[in-house]
């Protein structure tokens, strides 16, 4: 099963990946926690986009297709994995395909969660305070300044990726404002009415 997880910045990516993770055995992979091991060991490449993460801003393209072009080559992603922050542009998305087709593999489904902006603003005040509160690392970028770069960002780059899957007839688009259990409720339905042979062949 493989699969990709689009929305917004603070639409609960991050929290259905896990879920989905559990149900199906496959690796949750974010490039956004990638990124932020790389700038936390401060390798070259961590340096390099330590600034455009910590101020909203897509890293380069090649340097997130390079990093997932090599972790879904990792063992544990052979029978599937769920993409959480990846692709963000039209570039990566196309860039996706043609290295899922070199492998001879292609994605099977495209979940959108739906959320709308105001909403996104008030949990992702949420969420800074809640991690303060637990005296837990707060991210550079969950501040309400950053995160109104990364809506920007998002409506002018990562919003057409929508189209490039909805063309492609892969994309399922669910109601992100509900409840996290009717999400991943929701989630599961949409995956359990993908054409069975896909998920014979795929989830073990
Ligand atoms: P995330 O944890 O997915 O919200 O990502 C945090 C930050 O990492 C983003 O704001 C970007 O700076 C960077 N990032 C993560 N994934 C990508 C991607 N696919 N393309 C470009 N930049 C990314």
């Amino acid at each position: 099963m493989r699969l990709v997880l689009l929305g917004p910045p603070g639409a609960g990516k991050g929290t259905q990946a896990k879920r989905i993770v559990e149900s199906f055995s496959i690796p949750q992979l974010s490039t956004g926690d990638m990124l932020r091991e790389a700038v936390a060991e401060g390798t070259a490449s961590g340096l390099l986009v330590k600034h455009m993460m910590d101020h909203g801003e897509l890293v380069p393209d090649d340097v997130v297709i390079s990093v997932i072009a090599n972790r879904i080559d990792h063992p544990d992603a052979a029978n599937g994995f769920i993409l959480d922050g990846f692709p963000r542009t039209v570039a990566q998305a196309e860039a996706l395909d043609q290295e899922l087709a070199a492998r001879g593999i292609r994605l099977d489904a495209v979940l959108e969660l739906e959320v709308d902006e105001d909403v996104l603003l008030d949990r992702i005040k949420g969420r800074a305070t809640v991690a303060a509160s637990r005296g837990e690392p707060v991210r550079r970028d969950d501040n309400p300044e950053v995160f109104k770069t990364r809506l920007e960002v998002y409506r002018e780059q990562t919003a057409p990726v929508t189209e490039y899957y909805r063309a492609r007839g892969l994309l399922d688009i669910v109601d992100g404002l509900q409840p996290i259990d009717a999400v991943t409720e929701q989630l599961a339905a949409v995956l359990a009415a993908l054409p069975s042979h896909w998920i014979r062949s795929d989830v073990r």
